[in-house]
């Protein structure tokens, strides 16, 4: 796996699609997941992506005030170099980091690499895109099986505990 290099798809800035407020989404290339109804199916080749160092990508996802989402793509593809990204935004920003996985919150648990860019993490947007879930009117997922998880509380409580907001009705 790779530990010092992100292959990146395209930097998404000002967007409120991916999370709560105001983000800037780094997605990432490279996709083992292959969801049939994927919308993102040119950045499964990883190396279709635009290899950049952890500073590199530090500075271009944090210029400004917003806070950071994790996408792709599979992050958890390049699960070591992200963790090391997120404990450098983690370290030097009070920022919060979304992160979106096809893979569960228990799937994640269970490998080492995944578990470790998990818990620098704020919140998880876990599971596939299922195109039989999907609703048009969801918040921050495609399709109803994607849960919505706070991580810090989750860990805590050792039971999937939902990250809520009052607007999100879904
Ligand atoms: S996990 Fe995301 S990027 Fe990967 S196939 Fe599914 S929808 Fe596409």
């Amino acid at each position: 796996m790779l530990e010092n290099i992100i292959y990146v798809a395209n930097i998404v800035d000002n967007t409120i699609v991916d999370g709560e407020g105001f983000r800037t989404s780094l997605y990432v290339s490279g996709c083992d997941i292959h969801c049939e109804d994927c919308h993102n199916k040119d950045w499964w080749d990883m190396k279709k992506g635009t290899p950049m160092t952890i500073e590199e990508a530090y500075e271009k996802i944090n210029y400004d005030f917003t806070n950071i989402t994790f996408i792709g793509g599979e992050p958890m593809m390049q699960a070591k170099s992200l963790t090391k990204l997120a404990k450098k935004i983690k370290k030097d920003t009070n920022k919060t980091i979304w992160l979106y996985s096809g893979h569960t919150y228990e799937e994640i648990v269970e490998c080492a690499d995944f578990y470790g860019l998990l818990r620098q993490c704020d919140v998880l947007v876990d599971g596939k895109f299922e195109k039989q879930y999907f609703k048009n009117n969801l918040k921050f997922r495609g399709s109803t099986n994607q849960r919505i998880i706070d991580i810090k509380k989750t860990l805590a409580k050792n039971e999937i505990v939902l990250w809520y907001d009052e607007f999100c009705i879904n």
